[in-house]
């Protein structure tokens, strides 16, 4: 029996954990995971651990160290398959039962997949440490890699592989990739990254099958085209990891349905962090679930916070970046929540900028490349509720981010 049981110790569970003990916390503490190592960062999977100068190791979360000196009890190889609340009992794929007087649910998503990839060598997903040993292991000898999908992990992917001298393409269903979030423009603008760096895009193309009986060697698309394959990662989206909470009672939608600090209706001993969790969002005022690593770091403040009964930190705006081709992608705010009010430059110079601004003006999101002052900036102008029209943005200051 533990008085707080964190289940998923990635950066959320881990955030929790060590915000607790920051703010005095000396509750006993035991975290599970699944995972078979040291809990470590996600990130650095689709970036550095590709690249040909990486020897293959995760960045930490969490050393051993660490781990004794916050006091956490940490179950790795361990997973969490039923949660019983009236009993306030998890129970484990290894028949164990863990107790506790407060949950937190950090179990994150898992990446979605496509039939006909079962058992298929050759077809990757990336989300775990053992997935990026695995691919940076295959690309010295890929020649021909097929990306399905053209959001930030396939995007990074199609990067890092490019580079190992393989031919690149990438899939993508929509006709304009990333529009859904950042409107046709800035979609375009983006996809132009790829071809700049010698990736090719089929935009508007769905995959129909795979080749291969052992291996795969090559992609169907829908539109009866064949793209021969040696090495294909699928980067189409997550699901949120939830089963083991079927038959909890715990409310489940896109996620885990929770408040504004986390804690999830009906259950004030069992709050949600991270990725999967729906939390009421003191700033959109509506439910909105956010995969993003800041975003996951912030709730384990936010969790701690209600926990010991302190003031919530101040809620931020979401925050992402993604590293792509050398350059930095930088998205903050909800492009979607409005349209593009001001650009400057193009995405093939670093400074590119797109500030969205609602039906009254005011910024609610950016896009910036390479230019991590502008995006102080944004987050500033959202923060404040700035009329788009009123930014001050300076022209492009070139020789500060040459490369
Ligand atoms: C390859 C990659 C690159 C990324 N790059 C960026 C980036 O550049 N910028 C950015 O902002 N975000 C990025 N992200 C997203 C970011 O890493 C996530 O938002 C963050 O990891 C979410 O943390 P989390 O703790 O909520 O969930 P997760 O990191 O998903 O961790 C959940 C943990 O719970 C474990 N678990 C699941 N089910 C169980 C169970 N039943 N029992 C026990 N354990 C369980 C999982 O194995 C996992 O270890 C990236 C993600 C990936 C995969």
């Amino acid at each position: 029996m533990s008085d707080i049981l964190i289940v998923g110790a990635s950066v959320a569970g881990v955030r929790t954990a060590q915000a607790l003990r920051t703010s005095g916390c000396q509750a006993s503490i035991t975290m599970l995971s699944e995972e078979t190592e040291l809990p470590y960062d996600k990130p650095p999977l689709s970036k550095e651990m590709l690249a040909e100068s990486s020897p293959g190791t995760a960045v930490p979360l969490l050393s051993s160290d660490e781990v004794s000196a916050l006091e956490i009890d940490l179950h790795i190889a361990t997973r969490a398959v039923r949660l019983d609340p009236d009993r306030r009992v998890v129970h484990t794929a290894d028949g164990r039962e863990f107790g506790y007087s407060t949950l937190v649910i950090a179990t994150g998503v898992r990446p979605r997949t496509l039939p006909g990839t079962d058992g298929l060598a050759g077809v990757y997903t990336l989300r775990q440490a053992e997935d990026a040993r695995e691919l940076r292991a295959e690309l010295p000898r890929a020649k021909q890699v097929v990306v399905i999908g053209a959001g930030f992990i396939g995007a990074e992917f199609a990067s890092a592989a490019v580079k190992y001298g393989a031919s690149v393409t990438i899939v993508e269903a929509q006709a304009t990739p990333l529009a859904h979030i950042l409107g046709e423009g800035v979609g375009r603008q983006l996809a132009g990254l790829h071809a700049l760096n010698g990736v090719t895009v089929l935009a508007g193309e769905q995959v129909s099958g795979f080749l291969g009986t052992d291996r795969v060697t090559g992609v169907e698309l829908a539109s009866g085209r064949t793209l021969p394959a040696d090495l294909v990662v699928i980067g189409i989206g997550t699901q949120t990891n939830s089963e083991w909470l079927a038959d909890s009672g715990v409310p489940i939608s896109n996620g885990v349905e929770c408040d504004e600090n986390l804690r999830v209706p009906g259950f004030p001993e069992i709050f949600a962090a991270g990725d999967i969790a729906l939390r009421q969002h003191p700033i959109y005022q509506t439910p909105v679930r956010i995969e993003h690593w800041t975003n996951a770091g912030e709730h384990g403040g936010i969790v701690a916070a209600a926990i010991m009964g302190a003031p919530s930190p101040t809620s931020q705006p979401p925050y992402v970046w993604s590293d792509q081709y050398g350059r930095r992608i930088q998205i903050i705010g909800r492009p979607s929540l409005g349209h593009v009010a001001v650009t400057r430059g193009s995405a093939d110079e670093p400074g590119f900028l797109a500030v969205y601004a609602n039906a009254e003006g005011i910024c609610v999101g950016a896009v910036i490349l390479d230019d991590p002052r502008m995006m102080l900036r944004c987050r500033k102008a959202i923060v404040t509720g700035q009329k788009a029209a009123d930014l001050d943005i300076p022209t492009l200051h070139r020789e500060a981010f040459a490369k």
